[in-house]
Parts: structure tokens; C-alpha cells; sequence
């Protein structure tokens, strides 16, 4: 049996190929993919613009829910829902672009009740990213009470999983995005106030008029810079992203005269208790009519002009792949 996949060859963009068993990976349980997501390195790695993948060829696709068809594990039996982000899939073992998948037991986190298979990719890496941030500004002591939290790269998939979240949760979210057309969508997901991108894009002074309680970065470079010197005293920042650079030209002035906190998120290598305990809150704290208004679902042969769109910047929201 063939099974359609995107796969890395050489360094230009991924190729439409089709694979057998006998191309499967090591692993020990094996997956029938219904669903994948598109997030930004995933973009980065179709289209041959990031260097993601650490060897070749490989299966691109950066997570997949789906359904166990053969396990060697006795944590899963077949018929179990599962889904998978992170762990090294497109980077070093083959990933979710392609309609069967063999992994790793221990990588696998069961589809969380209360919501469907196709739910669990329109939140995706993104969606778990953004959990995983508001999580680290919590356990940093931010509260609804604590003040105004901010989000950056509001319109993409983490900033939108992040806006709907705090909202529900009773924070007063302050979304910034480049985009005057997603203005009202972020509204729409409780965002009540919309800064403009280019607020941050200038160098600004180390020190800024504090403005926000916490924040979810998912820009990065001048635009964390700024942020951080915006962020209120005892205030906490969760760096998550680097849509607009990986660089940070930043002092340390918010950090020793404010005792700002900057959090480092990452949702590849997360060890599986926090994993856990952010799809239980995902399930639980992220309303479902709001995600559901957030996302775009696209066929599998839509992959490569939807690489070149999130890289682009030109995607809303959440974008969830139907495989099979
Ligand atoms: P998206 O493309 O969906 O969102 C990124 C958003 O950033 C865009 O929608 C846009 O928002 C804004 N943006 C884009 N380009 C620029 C720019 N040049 N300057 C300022 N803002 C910009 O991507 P994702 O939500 O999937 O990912 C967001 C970031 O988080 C990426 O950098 C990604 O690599 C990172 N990430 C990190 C993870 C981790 O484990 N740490 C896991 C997942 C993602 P708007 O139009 O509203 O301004």
C-alpha cells in the first residue's frame, strides 16, 4: 500500500512522493494520520527556506492526530486516538504530512475527552505553544488582577490560541498585530484592546512607561526588546516565538530595576507531565466555538501554497491539514 507524504529530498522544497511500509521508521507504535497542522516551521521546512530537517530524506509535517493501528507498546492498543507534537517530528524523525506514521510510544499523549481528532490540530504545536506560555506567566505569579497582558503576532496560531485563552480565563488581553483586517477577529476572541505591530519595531528606551502585567512573545528581536521594557514591575514575559527575528537587542535594565522575568518556551522537548497538564487546560480553558472560528481546514495537495502564505504572514489563525 502506497501512503502519499511530503517529504524533504535535497534542500529545495518538499517533494509529493509516495511511501510504503518498508520506508516507515523505527518505532514502536504505528499511526494512521487523519489530521496534521500547518505552523510557521513548518512553513519554513516545506518550502526549503528553514533548515529544519537534520538529515535526509524526511517526512515534513511538525505534528498529527490519529488513530493507533499496530502497537508494541502496552501503553496503546489499536484503535486509540492519539496525538503527537514536537519530539523532533521533520527535524529528526518523519513527521505528520503523510497519511501513516510510525513513532515513538512515550511521545504520544491520548486525545483529550471533549474534543475531536480534528480539534486536537487546530490547536496543534501552536495552540499547545500558547498554553505552554500562558502556564509559564502563571506559574510566575500573573493573575487577571495582576493587569493588562499583552500578546504579539496576535493574528497568527499561537497569538490567537493565547488572546482566546487569557480572555476566557479573565485576563484584559492587549493583542498587537501588523494587520488591520484582523482587528475584529481578535476582538471577536475577547482581545480588548489591538496595538499596532509597529509600536515595537522601532529600538525603544531600555526602560518604557510599564504597561503590561504579562506577555506572550511569539515576534521576537527589537519587538521583545520593546516589550520587555514595557512590562510592569515583578511583570513576566513567556518567549515563545521568532516570527519577526531570532535576535534580541535588549538591556538588562527590565530585568535588575524591575525584576522582570523573561520565560523560555519550548513545546518540542517538553517533558510529558507538563505536556499533560497543558492539553487538560487546553480542553478545559480554551472555548471550542472559539477555536473552531479560528481555524481553516485544507486538503493535503494544499500544503505547499500554504507554506508560502504563513510564511508570507498571510494566514489567520489555525490551519489544520486533513490527511487521509
Ligand atoms: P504564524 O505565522 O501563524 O503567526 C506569526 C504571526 O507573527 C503572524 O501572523 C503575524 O501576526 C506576526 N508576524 C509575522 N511576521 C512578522 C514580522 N516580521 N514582524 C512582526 N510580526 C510578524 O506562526 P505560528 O503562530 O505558528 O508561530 C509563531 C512563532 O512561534 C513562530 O516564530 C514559531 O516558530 C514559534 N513557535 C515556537 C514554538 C516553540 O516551541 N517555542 C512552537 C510553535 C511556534 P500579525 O499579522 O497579527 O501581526
Amino acid at each position: 500500500m502506497a501512503y502519499p507524504a511530503y517529504q524533504l529530498i535535497d534542500k529545495g522544497p518538499a517533494q509529493r512522493v509516495d511511501l510504503t511500509d518498508t520506508d516507515l521508521p523505527e518505532g514502536d507504535v504505528t499511526v494512521d494520520v487523519a489530521y496534521s497542522s500547518l505552523n510557521f516551521k513548518d512553513g519554513l521546512a516545506i518550502t526549503g527556506k528553514g533548515r529544519i530537517a537534520r538529515s535526509l530524506p524526511m517526512v515534513c509535517g511538525i505534528d498529527l492526530a490519529g488513530t493507533v493501528t499496530e502497537s508494541a507498546s502496552s501503553d496503546w492498543k489499536p484503535g486509540d486516538q492519539v496525538v503527537l507534537t514536537g519530539w523532533g517530528l521533520s527535524e529528526t524523525h518523519p513527521g505528520g504530512y503523510t497519511t501513516r506514521q510510525r513513532v515513538r510510544s512515550e511521545w504520544l499523549v491520548a486525545k483529550p475527552a471533549g474534543l475531536a481528532l480534528a480539534q486536537t490540530m487546530a490547536i496543534g504545536t501552536a495552540g499547545f505553544t500558547a498554553m505552554l506560555s500562558f502556564l509559564a506567566l502563571e506559574d510566575a505569579g500573573v493573575r487577571p488582577w495582576s493587569g493588562p497582558v499583552l500578546v504579539t503576532g496576535a493574528g497568527g496560531g499561537v497569538g490567537s490560541v493565547a488572546v482566546a485563552v487569557l480572555a476566557k480565563l479573565g485576563y484584559e488581553v492587549h493583542a498587537s498585530t501588523g494587520r488591520a483586517e484582523t482587528h475584529d477577529y481578535l476582538r471577536s476572541l475577547g482581545a480588548s484592546a489591538i496595538v499596532d505591530r509597529s509600536e515595537f519595531t522601532e529600538p525603544g528606551k531600555p526602560l518604557g512607561t510599564e504597561r503590561w502585567a504579562g506577555a506572550v512573545d511569539t515576534v521576537g528581536s527589537t519587538t521583545l526588546a520593546n516589550v520587555l521594557s514595557q512590562t510592569q514591575r515583578a511583570g513576566a514575559v513567556a518567549s515563545c516565538g521568532l516570527a519577526g527575528g531570532p535576535d534580541l537587542p535588549a538591556t538588562v535594565m527590565p530585568f535588575i530595576l524591575r525584576g522582570v522575568s523573561l520565560l523560555g518556551i519550548d513545546s518540542v522537548m517538553c517533558p510529558m507531565p507538563r505536556r499533560e497538564e497543558a492539553w487538560r487546560r487546553l480542553a478545559a480553558d480554551l472555548p471550542l466555538p472559539m477555536l473552531d472560528s479560528m481555524t481553516e481546514t485544507h486538503g493535503f495537495d494544499e500544503i505547499p501554497e500554504l507554506a508560502d502564505r504563513i510564511l508570507a504572514g498571510r494566514t489567520r489563525g489555525r490551519v489544520v491539514i486533513a490527511v487521509q
